[in-house]
């Protein structure tokens, strides 16, 4: 592909493994500034609300700016509040505050995050019987797993995949691989699908979403990479890089 005007840019397993920053990062991302290339930041992190992630990238040494941030949690709120609909919340407690729930007999809205502790039995099923009496389900992604210090945890992706088949409904996805995070970063840089690049760790949340959302992508081996992903990627047209900062040398 041709130079691209506009990248996004996955945090977790591209910036940064476990909050340790990738080696080669920081000077990638100072890089694309000097270049004045246009940035967003996509990440499905569902237990920091956007506040906490801009934090994160100054701490990480990759400062930005509050609209180059998109997080899928605050996507799922913005889609609620252009539909006026009030939530049940099924989420990490740290991303309560980006939401304005209802209680539970006045919801119009399921919201499933990553929950961690509290995808319990309990709360799985008051979500699936929302979901039997005809409330929508919206997820902020279907991420199967997502990768800390001591190995891989389990993400929301099982668990909304759970509710769906308990419930026969299908769930509408606000975050990757979802389009519309995908199409908003690119709008909101004022450039088409087709001239802006992602860049992720994940083969089918990064790399499947921004292909099947008109972008082109490139799969970095750090973070959760495995090495079957690599034939997956390639298979859709990705290319695979070391890390970002190979990305970025190959193109800028
Ligand atoms: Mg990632």
């Amino acid at each position: 592909m041709p130079q691209p005007q506009g990248l996004c840019i996955d945090i977790s397993g591209v910036l940064h493994e476990e909050g340790e920053i990738v080696a080669g990062s920081r000077d990638a991302i100072a890089r694309l500034r000097r270049a004045g290339v246009p940035l967003r930041f996509l990440t499905n992190t569902s237990r920091k609300p956007s506040r906490a992630v801009l934090d994160q990238l100054r701490d990480l040494g990759v400062g930005a700016t509050e609209e180059e941030v998109l997080t899928a949690p605050a996507a799922v709120a913005r889609f609620l509040e252009a539909r006026n609909l009030k939530p049940w919340l099924l989420v990490h407690p740290d991303i309560e505050e980006e939401f304005e729930p209802a209680p539970y007999s006045d919801a119009d809205a399921v919201v499933v995050c990553d929950a961690g502790d509290r995808f319990d039995y309990r709360r799985l099923d008051q979500a699936f019987r929302l979901l039997m009496a005809g409330t929508p389900l919206l997820a902020v992604g279907m991420n199967r797993y997502f990768k800390q210090s001591d190995g891989l945890h389990l993400d929301a992706g099982p668990f909304i995949r759970a509710l769906e088949y308990a419930a026969g409904v299908e769930a509408t996805i606000i975050g990757k691989p979802g389009e519309a995070m995908f199409h908003e970063a690119c709008d909101s840089m004022g450039l088409a699908p087709g001239d802006c690049l992602m860049i992720g760790d994940d083969v089918e949340a990064d790399i499947g979403g921004a292909r099947r959302a008109g972008l082109e992508a490139a799969l970095v081996t750090t973070g959760k990479y495995r090495e079957s992903d690599h034939d997956r990627a390639t298979e859709l047209g990705a290319g695979v890089f070391d890390d970002i900062a190979a990305v970025v040398s190959h193109w800028f």
